[in-house]
């Protein structure tokens, strides 16, 4: 029923706003990667993003309706007049609102073991006070979905969505939906172990085998960045070889099916919920064809802000966003502004 989605609007996306060069952790490693350095406390962008207004600047003058004012003007830091617009338009009409999160580094601060990566307390009590008035409220992850509810400790949450493994999985109402994986990814298994070996992979690299994608961490070798870029060539001459896709992260290099990203996810849950405003909230650089998509879906008379969870270890993504936040405890005090702002009704 469901996956993989067909590229859509994403691809071509609106033009990325000021953003430098990527590359993957520029600041060196962050081991916790909970407190980035660079990130101000403000959660203003770093050098070389747009400039924006205050986020109470930027409040849309037209006749904002109950509690869009209060939930503009509560937000730390800097916002695009669009992205401020975006804010109001999902406070005063959370029904048709689509909010959608991913969860490692932007709901769970990024910890050396990703199984033991869990979201911050507040996050998780703002998604549940959302849940009820929020028209689709989504978590989209590289994950599996399951690992993902697992972690999150989301099955408790009504009408939560969780798309998985970039948008080949989706998990609803305690029901997964997840194609077998593609043969290329059995293929690339097969070889890596070789490939790392030939390629002199330091100690401590190890590889996260997600089923459906096959994650290479160098985070806990004694030089992270050294041992990333010693396999970054090597592993993209494999992916080239299985057709697959090598995508940089957050000391990882992924190797994944190609067609498939976080901004196919995000348009195509935007075509079938049909939101008046969306949200998107990520951290790394897998993130940034879901910026693009909101940025393309708000051509198409939708309101759409791009949040970006600002980390020392990734730059690049803060010149795509609308809206910078200090982390996942920047997004956690936005979910909560939001919560705050939405006033679920006294049923739930
Ligand atoms: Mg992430």
């Amino acid at each position: 029923m469901t996956r993989p989605l067909p590229r859509g609007p994403a691809a071509a996306s609106a033009t990325p706003r000021g953003a430098g060069p990527e590359r993957a952790n520029p600041e060196g490693a962050n081991p916790e990667g909970a407190s980035p350095e660079g990130a101000s406390p403000e959660g203003a962008g770093p050098e070389g993003a747009p400039p924006r207004g205050t986020a109470h600047e930027n409040a849309s003058p037209a006749g904002p309706g109950p509690g869009d004012a209060d939930v503009v003007a509560g937000i730390a830091g800097e916002i695009t007049p669009e992205g401020a617009d975006a804010l109001a338009a999902i406070a005063k009409n959370p029904g048709r609102a689509l909010i959608a999160l991913d969860f490692d580094g932007t709901l769970a601060p990024i910890v050396s073991e990703p199984s033991a990566a869990r979201p911050l307390p507040g996050a998780l009590s703002a998604l549940r006070r959302l849940a009820p008035a929020i028209g689709t409220l989504a978590i989209i992850t590289g994950r599996p979905a399951r690992v993902a509810v697992e972690l999150g400790r989301f099955a408790g949450i009504p009408g939560l969505i969780v798309i998985g493994h970039h948008g080949w999985e989706r998990w609803e109402g305690g029901e997964l939906t997840s194609p077998p994986p593609p043969p290329e990814v059995e293929q690339a298994r097969a070889r890596l172990p070789g490939v790392l070996a030939a390629a002199g992979a330091a100690d401590g690299t190890w590889v996260e085998d997600k089923s459906h994608a096959l994650v290479v961490h160098t985070r806990q070798t004694a030089d992270p960045e050294a041992a990333l870029a010693l396999l970054a060539g090597p592993l993209a001459d494999l992916a080239g070889q299985t057709g697959l896709d090598c995508k940089p992260g957050r000391l990882v290099i992924e190797l994944r099916p190609r067609g498939v990203d976080k901004g196919t996810a995000i348009t195509a849950l935007a075509a079938e919920r049909d939101p008046a405003a969306v949200l998107f909230a990520g951290d790394d650089l897998g993130d940034i064809p879901a910026f693009e998509a909101v940025h393309a879906l708000r051509a198409t008379g939708r309101a759409g802000v791009a949040v970006c969870s600002a980390s020392g270890e990734v730059t690049a993504l803060a010149g795509h966003a609308d809206l910078v936040v200090d982390g996942p405890a920047g997004v956690t005090a936005l979910l909560v502004r939001l919560a705050d702002a939405v006033r679920p009704s006294p049923a739930h």
